[in-house]
């Protein structure tokens, strides 16, 4: 018999149905037995009437909440079901796989939920809560619609290596490894290998992909391991093109997002999710920290040209109640905070073609444009104190035929955590890597 959805049950009324899920509850009474199963589409009660087969009715009274079943049984209408006003009479149950009892916790139990650390350990357990399975399904739709427009917009997908002979970020939070008989890391993101994408004349790529980071912080927005969204594209006059297509970009998967999931969002949420309007407020990094100073915030004094979180989320502040805006961008960052790679102004060479992306007052992505002159960029290399003969095959990507080109990076569960208003990243990915976490 062919397997039956529970949220297309009202179609089979008085046949015979198979349907396969879990037991969320038993209400295992004198005369009667009711199993609430759950699967994928929803919940439904299937009953057994206790002297109708014993042996049977031993067997459900023994099963723990969550066993994996089949059961196949005639669909009723019953008026005084509140699931859905049908229910279904059992006649046959396999138990594929039973739970051990008691559970780990009960995910169900919104009374009692364990603190985020123990739920990680029993993560599947976790993820059977219906908010979670909501997150996983608004970020499918959510990367669906950004492939979609730059689909639209000729972008060109790519699958970059994720081990390299040399650090294209700070050396600080490399992931070493053993690489045959010599030293090799963890990509710590797509950054060189998006860019010779530039000069290999694709023109526009993206990457959907791992990336490292040794970061031995233990803070809510970090992971040792993290699902970057990469952007690359060519021909720009400035980084204020690839704003433009970011903003775009990110309108065009919230409304996506809203449209599909919109209400299940507000229901399980309880917010209505808001598609950003664009453009996003700009504003420099020197004006940012004129603002701060305005309205009394004072950035830790080691932080020298860098923002802190709470330096993010006063500024957030500042821009919401000045423009009513929840995403802005913060450009023109001063080179001594930005990497070797990132295109210095030309009239205040002090300062990068640079942008953050901040939303819901956290850093959500980095960009820029990219220096493509390759005696420039050397320069700018041996400025920041690096070594040119480790990245020696990056610089040669910029010796025949490159075009200008900028672009960013993105933290996928981070997006989620905004666009869902989850405080913690380890609520936003599917299995959380951190300094103390390498399992499940
Ligand atoms: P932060 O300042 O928050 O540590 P970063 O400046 O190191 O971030 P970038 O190197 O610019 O970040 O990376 C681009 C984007 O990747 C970030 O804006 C963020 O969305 C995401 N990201 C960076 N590091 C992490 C991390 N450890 N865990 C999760 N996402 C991250």
């Amino acid at each position: 018999m062919q397997r039956t959805y529970i949220k297309d049950l009202s179609n089979h009324i008085d046949q015979e149905v198979k349907v396969q899920g879990w037991l969320q509850t038993l209400r295992d009474q004198k005369k009667m037995q009711f199993l609430i199963l759950r699967d994928r589409t929803g919940l439904v009660q299937v009953a057994h009437y206790r002297p109708a087969n014993e042996e049977l009715a031993n067997q459900i009274s023994a099963l723990g909440s969550e066993s994996a079943l089949t059961i196949t049984g005639k669909v009723v209408k019953n008026e005084v079901v509140k699931l859905g006003g049908l229910e279904i009479q059992l006649e046959t149950l396999t138990v594929e796989n039973a739970a051990e009892i008691p559970l780990p916790y009960d995910p169900f139990d919104d009374e009692n939920v364990p603190a985020v650390d123990f739920r990680m350990d029993w993560r599947y357990l976790d993820l059977r809560r219906p908010q979670n399975r909501l997150i996983f399904d608004v970020q499918t739709s959510m990367e669906h619609a950004m492939r979609e427009f730059w689909l639209k917009n000729d972008f060109i997908e790519i699958h970059s290596p994720k081990t390299t002979s040399s650090p294209s970020e700070s050396g600080a939070e490399l992931f070493q490894i053993d690489y045959f008989d010599r030293k090799g890391y963890l990509t710590q993101s797509p950054q060189f290998y998006k860019q010779m994408g530039m000069a290999a004349g694709f023109e526009r790529v993206f990457e959907i992909g791992p990336v490292f980071r040794a970061d031995p912080s233990f803070t809510s927005r970090h992971m040792t391991e993290f699902t970057g969204l990469d952007l690359e594209m060519s021909w720009i006059d400035s980084h204020e093109d690839v704003m433009e297509l970011t903003e775009r970009w990110l309108q065009y998967a919230y409304q996506q997002v809203k449209e599909k999931h919109g209400s299940q969002i507000e229901e399980t949420f309880g917010f209505e999710l808001q598609v950003p309007e664009v453009p996003f407020p700009r504003i420099t990094m020197a004006d940012a920290l004129k603002a701060l100073k305005e309205v009394g915030y004072e950035l830790p004094p080691e932080k020298k040209g860098d923002l802190d979180p709470g330096g993010e989320r006063a500024l957030a502040e500042y821009i919401k109640n000045k423009y009513g805006h929840d995403f802005f961008f913060l450009i023109d960052w001063p080179v001594s905070v930005r990497p070797f790679y990132h295109m210095h102004h030309p009239d205040q060479p002090e300062l990068t073609r640079s942008f953050d992306l901040i939303a819901g007052g956290l850093e959500i992505a980095t960009g820029a444009q990219r220096e493509h002159r390759y005696e420039v960029l050397k320069k700018q290399a041996l400025e920041k104190g690096l070594g040119l003969e480790n990245i020696q095959y990056y610089l040669d990507f910029f010796r025949y035929g490159c075009p200008p080109h900028g672009g960013f990076g993105m933290g996928l569960s981070r997006l989620l955590m905004v666009m869902l208003q989850i405080s913690n990243i380890r609520e936003t990915v599917y299995l959380f890597r951190g300094p103390n976490r390498l399992n499940p």
